[in-house]
């Protein structure tokens, strides 16, 4: 274990992002560079506490050998760590940036004290192992001479290829994008993770024997039927692409967007061009409302900051989370607290206050020679009735808000269907492609899915979850047995 004290001498010290006013100024990281001996005592903090929540059932997703590698990196022996990092996490770098950590959630030290920061650790770990050259390519020594096909480049499809490829198979992957990395390239922004350290563990991946194709809309430019029969198997790592939709009246006035095409355009037009380009949607000197809230949202706020908004409002039909867990929200499970992210932070140094509005219903958006002018709500009381929670709105509170630039940020609802239809994939009752964890095969022999298509948007983590998952089912399927690891869990806690 790490300190037999070091949980009563130190306490809580998270690597601090940073200064708020700073980081509106670009879309680099928000992340400062952590200090060692800082981090050495985060580690002693560690209680190795004999059952480790923080790794297993509401823990991490994918079994992060936690309390080994804090011990390791509290002795300073961060090459071991980074190995032992390894063997639970293809892609430490991602997670270490953009996971909400779960496991902190059911960190044993947090049923008393403030938990151990584990997601910094790990984070550390492998940015240390890039930067001392510790990281580099797998090649397999033996070719298994089958091949898989992965359509979607997420961190469902990545992973599922890095464990196929290990295994031996020839792993191609297919992606609709210009760029690889789904969510992680198009999604989460720069400024939570920067484009270049997904490039940076893509090209490793190619080294090792992956073929990547981009600009490839599978079902479209090429036809699933023909990937069927020229592979051995298919992992369909689609994604939950299908956004949700507020039809209320006004809804297709100019300057109302999903968030995804707003937040896709600006990481885009910022790879190619540092911004020059104008190919995005601005936010510069507009009014913003952002409605929904979540990391999408929160991602839009900070996007909108920095495109240099004149106002911003981000409206959630859902009630104000409270400050302490609530009395059904017991640990270990994943504290459904009022969190203030990055986003929230950077709004409060902008404008002075939290942009966040609760329990609001969006009733009509006005609208001025085609282009939305403002948005008319009205507050609402979420109330229990039968064992089921209805809105009711309140009389009186009606509320109207001024908008230039509306960005829809209200959740996914499952995959597009081209590919399942063309296959005969069949869906689940919340239409997601319908498999099983544990054997992610599909109704159509050979077929299998994983990742948020499978299971709903979700998490990076929960994408490598089943990615690895997957990887060992269809490295069975194609041998009769597996070697492959797969993460034990398979349901985890609701996080998002
Ligand atoms: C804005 C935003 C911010 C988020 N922030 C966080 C965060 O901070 N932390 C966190 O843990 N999670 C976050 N998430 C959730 C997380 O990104 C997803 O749960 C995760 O990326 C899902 O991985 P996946 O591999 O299943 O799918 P995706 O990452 O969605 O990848 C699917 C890929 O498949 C491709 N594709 C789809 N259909 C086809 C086809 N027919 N042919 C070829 N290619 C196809 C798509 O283009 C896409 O690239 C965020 C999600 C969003 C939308
Ligand atoms: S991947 Fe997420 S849940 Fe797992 S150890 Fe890292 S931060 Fe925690």
């Amino acid at each position: 274990m790490g300190k037999p004290t070091g949980f009563m001498e130190f306490t809580r010290k998270s690597v601090p992002y940073r200064d708020a006013h700073e980081r509106l100024g670009d879309f680099g990281e928000i992340y400062t560079p952590p200090k060692e001996k800082k981090l050495r005592r985060q580690a002693a903090r560690c209680m190795d506490c004999g059952v480790p929540f923080c790794q297993s059932d509401e823990g991490c997703p994918i079994d992060n050998l936690i309390p080994e590698w804090n011990d390791l990196v509290f002795q300073g022996r961060w090459r071991e760590a980074l190995d032992r990092l390894h063997k639970t996490n293809n892609f430490p770098e991602f997670t270490g940036r953009t996971c909400p950590a779960p496991c902190e959630g059911a960190c044993v030290l947090g049923i008393t004290d403030p938990a151990v920061t584990i997601k910094n650790i790990e984070n550390a770990i492998i940015d240390r192992g890039f930067a001392e050259g510790w990281v580099s390519h797998v090649t397999p020594a033996q070719r298994s001479g089958q091949k898989v096909a992965v359509v979607g480049s997420g961190p469902a499809g990545l992973s599922a290829a890095d464990q196929l490829n290990k295994a031996g198979h020839l792993v191609t992957v297919f992606e609709r994008e210009d760029r690889i990395g789904g969510l992680l390239m198009y999604g989460i922004p720069n400024m939570k993770l920067d484009k270049s350290f997904v490039d940076r563990r893509v090209d490793l991946m190619r080294e090792a024997g992956i073929e990547f194709r981009t600009g490839i809309h599978v079902g479209v430019d090429v036809a699933t039927a023909e990937l069927l029969s020229e592979y051995d198997a298919l992992l369909l790592a689609t994604g939950a692409t299908r956004p949700r939709d507020l039809p209320i009246p006004g809804r297709d006035a100019e300057g109302i967007h999903f968030a995804m095409d707003f937040l896709t355009a600006n990481t885009r037009s910022l790879l190619d061009s540092n911004l020059a380009d104008g190919n995005y949607i601005s936010a510069k000197d507009k009014a913003v409302i952002v409605i929904g809230g979540g990391d999408t949202g929160t991602d839009c706020i900070a996007t909108s900051l920095r495109h240099g908004c004149k106002s911003l409002v981000n409206l959630e039909l859902l009630p104000e989370p409270p400050a302490q867990r609530a009395a059904d929200n017991p640990w270990p499970l994943w504290p459904k607290i009022m969190r203030t992210d990055y986003g929230h932070e950077e709004a409060i140094a902008r404008f002075g206050a939290d942009p966040r509005a609760f329990a609001i219903l969006s009733k009509e958006f006005l609208v001025e020679e085609g282009r939305v002018t403002g948005l008319r709500t009205v507050q609402i009381e979420w109330q229990s009735r039968e064992g089921r929670m209805e809105m009711v709105e309140i009389p009186g509170t009606e509320q109207t808000w001024e908008a230039d630039l509306v960005l829809l940020a209200m959740g996914f609802l499952g995959p597009e269907t081209n590919v399942s239809e063309s296959l005969g994939v069949e869906l689940d009752p919340r239409t997601n492609y319908r498999a099983e964890h544990g054997d992610f095969q599909t109704s159509v022999p050979g077929v299998f899915a994983a990742g948020d298509c499978r299971r709903g948007q979700s998490l990076v983590v929960w994408g490598i979850n089943e990615g690895r998952g997957a990887a060992r089912a269809i490295d069975e399927y194609l041998r009769g047995e597996s070697q492959l690891p797969a993460p034990m869990i398979t349901l985890g806690t609701a996080v998002g």
